[in-house]
């Protein structure tokens, strides 16, 4: 069984290396810690509430920087953007990794594989939406110069950290979430290069356009979806992304697959396939993959944000709109959105989205993301449980700097009895 916990860079920046590691080492007994190497366009705690524990500061926003020193090639046309601690060369990752090896912790890079701030030529590397809005900031999986500078990527964390493993997040298309809820961001991509390989698969890009906006009425009209989705040209699009991601993630794995244990970051099965992640083919190219079913926020993004972004658009009630997407999602529960954003999804999704993501998986791991933010600490057992039922291979407590004291100590006492 794995117990891991996953940190950002300013947890260790304002509260030092030392207490962190003490604190996970020795309150939430987690033996495995993920450090964020770049971040995201994130509020820290998402989507409210205060930092419980830092010492400096209540509430912190990231900018999807580069968090450590980075070298990679500069022929690509574009490259990350670093933060200023990165550029004076201070790593933070290191500084943990040397304070937690006191305290047993085994500190793995948790890296994000096409979403990071670009600078140089990024209008030629990023995607592109159905409308042809380039969305900065996240590579498209097709284009050689992605694939160049993946490869690099990887390569270059592993040799400098010499880690256990890597989780690999991002490794997908945008979702709706960044600095603000955008659902247009998640039909994608319609760049040169991918409309090219869209036509050698049978891919007519103008009827999936137009299936696409039908989508996108539809949901902004309160209707049922399923329909729409079902279209043959829609599966196939939705097919070729998947495949663009598999392919990269094989790539990953030829890459540094012998030198590290690879770990994926996957959304949770309900989404996974809009997001252009397939299970079936992916747990053939890693050696396992943690999925965040975070019951609360119904998902790991901000399912609320995205259906009254949704609801704004139009005339319909949010309620209708949210009843529309939980049925494109398959998502068996009958409560109504007000019931949601009380009290998040039931913790029996937890158990539904693990239980799937095991039986596609086969014989490789599913590690379940647990949420320790922002929910009662009863909670957090009863989703441990929930994961296990489910036939997780071990839970990613998420995460340390959201979490009060308290909810740290709840998972020590969950992790001591395993
Ligand atoms: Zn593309």
């Amino acid at each position: 069984m794995i117990f891991a916990t996953q940190i950002h860079p300013h947890d260790v920046r304002d509260e030092g290396a030392v207490a962190v590691a003490r604190n996970i080492s020795e309150l939430a007994a987690c033996p495995v810690v993920g450090a964020e190497i770049s971040t995201l366009e994130e509020r820290h705690p998402y989507p409210h509430g205060e930092l419980p524990h830092n010492p400096r500061r209540n509430v912190v926003v990231t900018h999807a920087r580069h968090e450590t020193p980075l070298e990679i090639p500069t022929d690509l046309g574009f490259r990350p953007v670093l933060s200023e601690e990165a550029i004076s060369g201070f790593d933070y990752v290191a500084q943990i990794s040397q304070a937690g090896q006191k305290a047993g912790l085994s500190v793995i890079p948790w890296i994000k594989a096409l979403n990071i701030e670009l600078e140089g030529d990024w209008q030629q590397a990023c995607v592109v939406t159905a409308g042809g809005r380039v969305v900065r900031n996240w590579l498209c999986p097709s284009k050689p110069t992605t694939e160049q500078y993946v490869r690099s990527y990887v390569r270059y964390i592993v040799s400098r950290y010499s880690p256990r493993a890597v989780l690999v997040d991002r490794l997908r298309y945008p979702d709706w979430s960044g600095a603000q809820v955008d659902p247009s961001s998640l039909f994608t991509c319609f760049c040169p290069d991918c409309k090219a390989l869209m036509a050698s698969y049978g891919i007519d890009t103008s009827h999936v356009r137009a299936s696409l906006k039908r989508l996108g009425d539809s949901f902004i009209a309160g209707t049922d979806a399923t329909t729409i989705a079902h279209d043959d040209q829609l599966r196939l699009w939705m097919k070729f992304r998947q495949d663009r991601i598999t392919r990269l993630a094989q790539i990953i794995q030829d890459e540094i697959g012998a030198m590290t244990t690879v770990w994926l970051n996957l959304w949770p099965p309900s989404f996974a396939p809009w997001m252009g992640q397939d299970y079936s083919s992916l747990g053939r190219v890693c050696h396992g993959a943690k999925h965040f079913p975070y019951h609360k926020l119904g998902g790991g993004a901000d399912l609320s944000g995205l259906v009254r972004r949704l609801a704004g658009m139009g005339v319909e009630s949010p309620e209708r709109v949210f009843r529309s997407v939980m049925d494109l999602l398959e998502l068996p529960y009958s409560l109504s959105l007000a019931e949601f954003e009380e009290h998040g999804l039931p913790v029996d999704y937890v158990q539904h989205e693990t239980a799937n993501a095991v039986r596609m998986f086969k014989a490789t791991p599913i590690y379940t993301g647990v949420q320790i933010w922002d929910i009662p600490a009863s909670e957090i057992e009863a989703a441990t449980e929930a994961a296990a039922s489910g036939g997780a291979s071990g839970f990613f407590f998420y995460c340390y700097g959201w979490a009060t004291l308290d909810a740290l100590a709840e998972v020590g006492r969950i992790a001591r009895r395993q």
